[in-house]
């Protein structure tokens, strides 16, 4: 309707300026010219107009897909693959045979990891010698290690913040160092990363 409008609008206008305003024929010729020029016009910007937001939907989509699978349980696909010894104590929560571990002599410098997520969790300069047979440390590499009192409220146990792995228990008040913790943990739970000379 508006468009109808406007090209006899045009025509008037366009009849009117070549001088001919009785040349009826002239006038229908202008008009029907001008009609199917707009009409063009307007379909060729409505389609240009559909199809830029059909390609912003299609730009739009795989990111809006992305974002929650990036989420859901990323770490977990991560962990490592554990053999019945490492998840007899990291999962089932129990405890490696004293002076019985690997990590447990070891001077070398460098971090100690969780053996399941591969977090750090301890420094070698807070390892220190307890004689209780297990690695011992008097402080964790900080946010590393949560802490849950047992149900009986005797003992602290201590899990990887980052995958809840066991490590362990942490003792307090002993005396052994000037920070008076430690962090009495399984050398199974973990494993050791050299620093690199250099
Ligand atoms: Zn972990």
């Amino acid at each position: 309707m508006f468009l109808q409008l406007f090209c006899f609008y045009l025509s008037c206008l366009l009849t009117l300026r070549l001088r001919q305003p009785k040349s009826m024929a002239r006038f229908c010729f202008v008009y029907l010219y001008m009609k199917s020029t707009l009409k063009r016009i307007m379909f060729t910007i409505a389609g240009f107009l559909l199809l830029s937001s059909i390609t912003a939907c299609a730009q739009k989509q795989p990111k809006a897909a992305t974002v929650p699978t990036t989420i859901t349980k990323k770490d977990m696909s991560n962990w490592n693959k554990l053999t019945k010894e490492e998840e007899a104590v990291i999962v089932h929560k129990g405890t490696e045979y004293p002076g019985t571990g690997e990590l447990l002599n070891n001077k070398e410098k460098g971090t100690y990891t969780c053996k399941r997520c591969n977090a750090p969790l301890y420094r070698s300069e807070t390892k220190f010698e307890s004689y209780c047979g297990w690695p011992s440390f008097d402080d964790e590499i900080e946010g590393a290690v949560k802490r849950i009192q047992d149900a009986d409220g005797s003992r602290t146990e201590i899990v990887c913040a980052a995958c809840g792995g066991h490590l362990g228990h942490v003792f307090l008040g002993e005396g052994f160092t000037l920070k008076n913790t430690r962090h009495c943990v399984n050398s199974v739970s973990m494993n050791f990363v050299p620093d690199t000379k250099g």
